[in-house]
């Protein structure tokens, strides 16, 4: 076995009951963000980190940037604690932050330089206008940034994240405000990096994004981790399942008979009846419908998504 495959870590980045509290500004009280957050992401993960806004996602990412000070526990990225050895754990990560902040007076590819030459990357080792290319930036390469759109700048900002190769690369909301032509091109450059190594963690708040893009997530809630595991054992752990039935006669109302039942009537003039497996089948229910005088032309059962755990877990309606 090749001697470095040895070394790899198992977890790419590590949270050891971490926490933080921010002072308080202004007359207010100090905010405890991060309350002990304790999580282990996988090396070669596209981990979703989950949560309402507030919940302490930015937080615990710009921990690891080493753009916060934690106020309490321990962290590794790659093996490394990032108290002892700041610059080495620091050196295998890279961090796209929530906010957009390019230095306006550097083009695309002076700004890619200047982070280069900031890690210590050697002239003949960067590669920036190859990452300018991958990120759709190649004809913008010499251009002012105030000419870039928004979501040019989002993508050069990832551009910059990668210029030390990290095989970590930490999103931070990297589609807020991004339109979904540009938001499917980024995902796919997130898998492709995934594909060759890179370790992918993202927060969002978009629900359909974690469901899609990752394989992990952990779910945070008022700087608690409340659920940290694969995807589809997270989904698995609800045993709720929707009926959707199209009556032949559109209803004006759910019928009194049903009030017992989670049923809600849809614009498109769909039966929704949300129902647990273990308490309910669903013959049952379709004899209850049947039983109201409501005949039904189709119907189908759906599995639970991420946003029924999600609101099940945070109490939550968040995503949309
Ligand atoms: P998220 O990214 O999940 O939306 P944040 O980590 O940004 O959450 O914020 C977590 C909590 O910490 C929020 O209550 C927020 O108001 C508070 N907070 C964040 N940054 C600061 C700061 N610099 N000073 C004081 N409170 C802050
Ligand atoms: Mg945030």
């Amino acid at each position: 076995m090749p001697k470095l495959a040895e070394n790899l870590p198992e977890f790419a980045i590590s949270a050891f009951d971490m926490e933080k509290t921010y002072p308080g500004q202004k007359g207010l009280p100090p905010k405890q963000a991060l309350k002990g957050i304790s999580l282990n992401i996988p090396r070669g993960s596209i981990f979703g980190l989950l949560g309402p806004n507030g919940a302490g996602k930015s937080t615990l990412i710009n921990i690891f940037a080493g753009l916060v000070r934690k106020t309490g526990g321990r962290g590794e990225i790659w093996g490394v604690d990032i108290d002892k050895n700041p610059r080495q754990a620091r050196a295998a990560i890279g961090v796209v932050p929530q906010e957009i902040n390019i230095d306006p007076f550097f083009t695309p590819v002076e700004s890619l330089e200047f982070q280069a030459g900031f890690y210590g990357v050697p002239k003949r080792e960067r590669r920036s206008m190859e990452i300018l290319r991958a990120m759709g930036l190649e004809d913008k390469a010499k251009a002012y940034v105030r000419t870039l759109s928004g979501g040019m700048k989002r993508r050069l900002l990832i551009a910059k994240a990668l210029v030390h190769s990290p095989p970590v690369l930490v999103l931070d909301e990297p589609t807020a405000g991004v339109d979904i032509e540009l938001r499917r091109q980024l995902w796919n450059y997130v898998r492709e990096l995934n594909a060759n190594g890179v370790t992918i963690v993202l927060t969002t708040h978009y629900l359909e994004e974690a469901q899609e893009l990752c394989d992990t997530i952990a779910i945070i809630n008022h700087g608690e981790v409340v659920a940290c595991e694969a995807k589809d054992s997270l989904i698995k752990r609800l045993d709720q399942k929707t009926l959707v039935i199209q009556p032949q006669k559109e209803l004006k109302e759910v019928p009194a008979a049903l009030s017992g039942l989670d049923a809600t009537l849809h614009a498109d003039g769909s039966l929704v009846i949300r129902y647990s497996t273990a308490k309910q089948g669903v013959g049952g229910l379709i004899e209850q419908v049947r039983s109201c005088g409501i005949k039904i032309d189709d119907l189908q059962t759906k599995e639970p998504g991420l946003e029924e755990v999600f609101i099940e877990l945070t109490g939550n309606k968040s995503g949309k």
